[in-house]
């Protein structure tokens, strides 16, 4: 099981995210702004990170970026999470580094399977250069 780091403002959305999560055995690690994701990203390496792309502050995509651009973060494979209608977010954040994304509002099926999709392939940075944007089914 994996140690998934939510950066997420939402607190009815990180509420959900974190117990789909926890329901599936996976650590859940949360933080509600992009500062406080990037930190606690450095420090504790989780697996995936889901990160909301409208945060306050800094959006997800600028910290997607700047996970990618840090050698510290940039391995973590980062699954954005869109507003379901944003197709526009959807392409922004594979730009700016995710691995995989998932509409919002959160159906637990796809959020399992883009997981199970990014620790399945082990390394992250293979997965990236053969196929870096996963559409979840
Ligand atoms: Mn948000």
């Amino acid at each position: 099981m994996a140690r998934i780091l939510i950066i997420e403002d939402n607190p009815a959305n990180m509420k959900l995210a974190s117990l789909l999560l926890r329901n599936a055995g996976h650590t859940v690690l949360c933080a509600l702004d992009a500062e406080t994701g990037l930190t606690l990203a450095r420090a504790d390496q989780p697996d995936p990170i889901l990160m909301d792309i409208q945060l306050p502050g800094m959006d997800g995509l600028a910290a997607t970026a700047l996970l990618k651009q840090d050698p510290a973060t940039a391995a973590i494979p980062v699954i954005a999470l869109t507003a379901m209608a944003m197709k526009a977010d959807q392409e922004k954040s594979q730009v700016a580094g995710c691995a995989a994304y998932v509409a919002k509002s959160l159906r637990y099926q796809e959020l399992y399977a883009a997981i199970d999709t990014l620790l399945v392939k082990g390394e992250p940075q293979a997965a990236s250069a053969a196929n870096p944007f996963h559409r979840t089914p």
